[in-house]
């Protein structure tokens, strides 16, 4: 099922991995990182974020 809101999401999202079919589609990137306990790429700064480290212990590392 395709994102309603794609165009809008897609401007906002910070993330750099390449090739990612869920990029712009916020349900299904969420979906995706947390059934891998992780969290999506706009839940970091982009700094962080280019690590593509999305775990739980990167996040709270990096927002100590
Ligand atoms: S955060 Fe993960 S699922 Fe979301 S667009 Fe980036 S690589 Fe894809």
């Amino acid at each position: 099922m395709a994102c309603s809101d794609y165009e809008k999401n897609i401007t906002s999202c910070n993330c750099t991995y390449p090739g990612c079919p869920r990029k712009g589609s916020c349900c299904a990137c969420l979906r995706h990182h947390l059934s891998r306990n992780e969290l999506p790429a706009c839940a970091f700064s982009n700094t962080v974020e280019r690590t593509w480290d999305r775990s739980f212990t990167k996040f709270i590392e990096s927002n100590k």
